[in-house]
């Protein structure tokens, strides 16, 4: 049998960047909400204005984290939520100047899906493509503004290879063209999902319009994220009803999920500089084991030595000749977890839109696994993964039944 039941089986987890656990802190200051501070912060009375009171708290908090102003938050039910207020919101408001959008090829899908139902309704989209490493040119997206361009979508960090976007120089490049142009358009949204945790989170120094973070990849609670919008940037709601968030987002706000999602990013911000340096040690420290011990793997993304330019926690490595998705089964039997690059079903076996627009050829795209390292991780789950991975990847490659690299796999689509 293979793989064989290990003796002692590790829960090692190294996808953070799919979902984090709630850190205790957060969790110790959201339990009250869900019992004494129960009011409807709309309500009149006391315990609504008690709940009103630590809701304006939460705005100030994270305004001040990414040098807003408390108005400019406004508070949704997590990362997607965000991504279609800000495309929706500013395309159906503004669509009377121009419907021309430009985003990347390697957008979440929060961003690509509702960019994608806009080509339906006659917009026009320029998807930028990206250098082999994943980063976009600033001078391309300068390029491609047209008269009639209103929204740029590019994210700051990739879920999926971790190259951080250099997001202020792409930011100062459209304030540029507006200068020039005298105009207030392009509007610049950028999906800061991935770097919320990690990255530098000043709207003023990035020159975004509109940001978007979510709780449940920086140690909050799910279902909960924010979407920053600059003032004097107008857009519609998605939802209507009681007008709560400043008329742009109706319903009974979910106060324990903000006051989680607002000292989650307290607590990321405060540590992320020694937090960043230890993983990016981990995470080189996995890497070099994996290159000693596995011959035939290619590192995607940027690459490690920059810490500006690729996440502190994401190592996204190709095997040649392996199915990620049998590897990630592999490894889960061990108690591994971690994620593939295709995104695999029993019917289809297509590649991530991420690795094919990297040029990676599908039998690259095809072998890769995704480790995102976080708080739990230590050395030993390193050692603990070190221990199976090479063997698991050996056996993979003797008993393939799809030779990577061949045409078989035309038989799978
Ligand atoms: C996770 C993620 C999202 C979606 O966030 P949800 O809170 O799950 O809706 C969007 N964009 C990026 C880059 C993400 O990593």
């Amino acid at each position: 049998m293979f793989p064989p039941k290990p003796k002692t089986k590790k829960f090692v987890y190294l996808d953070h960047a799919a979902t984090t656990y709630v850190d205790e802190r957060v969790e110790k200051v959201m339990k009250p909400y869900y019992g004494k501070i129960f009011g409807n912060p709309s309500s009149l009375y006391e315990a609504g204005r008690v709940a009103n009171g630590e809701l304006n708290d939460c705005h100030r908090k994270v305004a001040e984290i990414i040098h807003a102003l408390p108005d400019n938050i406004i508070f949704t039910g997590g990362g997607s939520e965000s991504d279609n207020l800000a495309i929706f919101g500013v395309t159906r408001k503004h669509a009377n100047f121009g419907k021309h959008i430009i985003t990347t090829k390697i957008e979440h899908h929060a961003v690509l899906n509702p960019i994608e139902h806009l080509e339906k309704e006659s917009f026009v989209v320029t998807y930028l493509e990206p250098d082999s490493r994943g980063f976009i040119s600033p001078k391309k997206v300068r390029a491609e503004i047209r008269p009639d361009t209103i929204l740029i979508s590019i994210m700051y960090a990739n879920n999926e290879i971790g190259t951080v976007e250099p997001i202020a120089d792409i930011g100062r490049e459209i304030l540029k063209y507006r200068k020039e142009n005298n105009s207030i358009y392009p509007f610049f949204h950028t999906d800061a999902c991935q770097a919320g945790g990690v990255l530098e989170l000043d709207v003023e120094k990035l020159h975004v319009d509109l940001l978007t973070l979510n709780a449940s990849k920086i140690y909050g609670p799910k279902g909960v994220g924010m979407l920053y919008k600059r003032r004097g940037v107008n857009i519609v709601p998605l939802i209507y009803g009681g007008g709560q968030e400043m008329n742009l987002r109706s319903g009974t706000e979910n106060l324990a999920g903000i006051v989680g999602f607002t000292k989650a990013l307290e607590l990321a911000q405060e540590n992320r500089q020694d937090e960043n340096m230890r993983l990016v040690e981990l995470r080189d420290y996995f890497y070099d084991q994996i290159s000693k011990k596995i011959d035939k793997i290619k590192l995607n993304g940027a690459s490690l030595g920059n810490e500006n330019s690729r996440l502190p926690n994401n190592l996204n490595v190709t095997f040649m000749d392996v199915e990620g998705e049998a590897m990630l089964l592999y490894l889960d039997a061990y108690g591994i977890c971690c994620s593939t690059g295709s995104a695999c079903t029993s019917t289809s076996l297509e590649p991530s839109h991420v690795l094919t627009a990297l040029g990676l050829p599908y039998e690259y795209a095809h072998g890769s696994l995704r480790f995102t390292l976080g708080h739990c991780n230590t050395k030993a789950d390193i050692d603990y993964v070190m221990k199976y991975l090479p063997g698991i990847v050996e056996k993979l490659r003797e008993i393939s039944p799809v030779q990577m690299g061949n045409k078989k796999h035309a038989k799978y689509k």
